[in-house]
């Protein structure tokens, strides 16, 4: 007969916006089933495929179990299984003789797979300083955006994923939330119901792309470009909140300056779309006042991507869409 089944509570490790709270089914000391915890609201009960299917994986025949060691020409796929001994004392002699003559020619290239106290940052951090090896920018992916965000902001500061299912319009700027953002696109898929607007800004046409009632295909990279036209039009044509700029905001009168740089004719002409349409996203934007913009790293994996949020991150605060809790932004709260 069956040991009976324990419960144990947890957190998925993985760099995730969502951190969402799980429940593991426990028998005989072995997790047989990872469900979304109901009774925490970003996480709403669900979880997505891969990992709803962590045990599976887990305990999956075909699963690595050693390390291995390549004995064919490399691309020949010829691999044998060694034990750790082995592995750690060949990284140990190939970091070893490389250190002894210059220890910043090795570089730690890595960001977070799964993370937290242990696996994150604490370990591998000591060992590459005592090592004396070069230092890298921990964020290989998403350092430009964080630091525009932090200089437009003064920190990571974002919405609340719970409430974008009240916005009546959600901008999904090189995001796919399908595939990356999970209950960010559940709330988004409420307010569509609710009868808010999607428009993705995506070069790409993502799953999520496909799924919005709109989506503008702008050239790879000029991102800023199609936000500098937004507040060139909202400027002219007055959609700011002018007391939330007076009160809330610095250096209106030098972005206006630079934004009459992009008129919408330009813009078209840099991003590859029709001028009417930068028209109508900013007057959609600004006449909008619950109007949210769900930013994400895609965008910024290019030159100037950090000014590019810059740009991005000023638009709900000139028409003061930061007034509701369903407007504004978000593109990471992360730290
Ligand atoms: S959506 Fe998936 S990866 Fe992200 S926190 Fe939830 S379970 Fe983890």
């Amino acid at each position: 007969m069956n040991a009976p089944a324990e419960f144990a509570r947890a957190v998925c490790p993985h760099d995730c916006p969502d951190t969402c709270a799980l429940r593991v089914t426990v028998r005989d000391g072995k997790a047989i089933k990872v469900s979304g915890d109901p009774d925490h609201p970003p996480t709403q009960g669900v979880l997505c495929t891969k990992v709803a299917r962590y045990p599976e994986r887990t305990h999956h025949k075909d699963r690595l179990l050693t390390p291995l060691r390549r004995v064919g020409k490399k691309g020949e796929g010829r691999f044998e299984p060694i034990n750790w001994d082995e592995a750690l004392g060949i990284a140990a002699e190939r970091l070893g003789s490389i250190a002894r003559r210059a220890p910043e020619a090795i570089v730690p290239y890595s960001y977070a797979g799964t993370m937290r106290l242990v696996q994150g940052e604490s370990i591998a951090a000591r060992f590459f300083n005592v090592l004396g090896a070069s230092r890298l920018e921990r964020s290989i992916c998403a350092a430009a955006g964080a630091a525009g965000l932090r200089y437009t902001y003064g920190a990571s500061l974002g919405m609340h994923s719970e409430y974008y299912d009240e916005s009546k319009l959600i901008l999904i700027w090189g995001a796919n939330p399908i595939a990356s953002s999970l209950h960010f696109w559940t709330r988004a898929q409420e307010a569509k119901r609710r009868g808010a607007k999607l428009i993705a800004i995506d070069p790409y046409k993502s799953l999520t792309a496909e799924k919005c009632h709109q989506r503008i295909a702008l050239r790879p990279g000029t991102d800023a470009a199609l936000a500098l036209g937004m507040i060139d039009v909202l400027i002219r044509e007055d959609f700011i909140d002018h007391e939330y700029v007076k009160a809330h905001t610095l250096g209106f009168d030098e972005l206006a300056t630079r934004a009459a740089q992009y008129p919408p004719s330009r813009v078209a002409q840099i991003c590859g779309i029709e001028e009417s349409v930068v028209v109508e996203l900013a007057r959609a934007f600004g006449s909008t006042k619950k109007a949210s913009i769900r930013l994400n790293y895609g965008m910024q994996r290019v030159r100037g991507g950090g000014n590019g949020v810059r740009a991005i991150a000023c638009l709900p605060s000139l028409t003061g869409a930061w007034r509701k809790r369903a407007g504004g932004l978000l593109l990471s709260s992360s730290g």
